[in-house]
């Protein structure tokens, strides 16, 4: 596991020592190592970006400036980060230029996103429909507590994007209501959370039923020991990015 840090990126490269009797300033450098990332830097598809400008994200957050690159290679990724640091749009971003750089002529499920809980799971569908709002991707939200109906149609027609909390995805597996022969991404989001409710279990039947050939990303706030037997047997090679809170004064945002 490669580790970078979401301050890397934002600290821009080093600078030189200053010559024992300083001449000029070389201001074109400092200038240059001030410079602020922007979104502009990732190459995104023109309609992520302008979604993001409709957002009203002027400049990507520490994490997104760490994880979208890699995401945007298809690397393997672990990101340590907690919610409010925007690791959404980190992990969203690059799956939607994924699927508008790569079409596919029929439809067919092609993103799993597993969030432990419902409210998470509906953040991270409006997430995917605020950014996709100018492309044709579709994203439907799958938990328990609602009927099981309503949710079946999309995912039988073959809908994108999936975000799913893990109990009910699997009783849907089970019946046979999507096919999940096609995913290329899958991201396990707050995972140290899932692990805490209980869910290690029907996570790993879900990570099974998923072509081994595929992108995974895994974002948790801690590191627990369990975390690393799951990302050991599921994830290839993994690039590890942390934020760290504390060094951007409590918050990334
Ligand atoms: P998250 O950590 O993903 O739950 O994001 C927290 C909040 O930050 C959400 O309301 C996002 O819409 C917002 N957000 C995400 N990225 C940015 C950004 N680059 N600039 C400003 N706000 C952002």
């Amino acid at each position: 596991v490669r580790r970078d840090t979401g301050q890397e990126f934002t600290s821009g490269p080093r600078q030189q020592r200053e010559p024992a009797t300083p001449t000029r300033r070389p201001y074109c450098r400092e200038e240059k190592s001030a410079r602020v990332p922007s979104f502009a830097d990732f190459g995104l598809d023109p309609r992520l970006e302008r979604a993001v400008r409709e957002a009203g994200y002027q400049t990507p957050t520490p994490v997104q400036s760490a994880t979208i690159p890699i995401g945007i290679k298809g690397i393997d990724l672990i990101g340590t980060a907690q919610t409010g640091t925007g690791k959404t749009a980190a992990f969203v971003l690059p799956i939607l230029h994924h699927l508008l750089s790569n079409p596919v002529a029929k439809p067919c499920t092609r993103v799993i996103v597993v969030t432990p809980t419902r409210e998470l799971a509906e953040q991270v569908t409006q997430a995917f429909r605020q950014l996709g709002k100018f492309t044709k991707i579709r994203t439907s939200a799958v938990y328990g507590g609602v009927a099981m109906g309503a949710q079946e149609d999309p995912l039988r027609r073959g809908i994108e994007v999936i975000v799913a909390c893990p109990g009910r995805l699997l009783d849907h597996i089970e019946r046979g209501n999507t096919d999940l022969s096609h995913v290329e991404k899958v991201v396990l989001d707050e995972a140290d959370r899932m692990l805490d409710m209980g869910f290690l279990p029907p996570i790993k039947r879900i990570l099974k039923t998923l072509p081994r050939k595929r992108h995974s990303m895994l974002f948790s706030a801690t590191f627990a020991p369990e975390l690393a037997k799951l990302i050991e047997e599921h994830l290839d090679s993994p690039r590890r990015v942390d934020v760290d809170l504390r060094a951007l004064g409590g918050s990334a945002l």
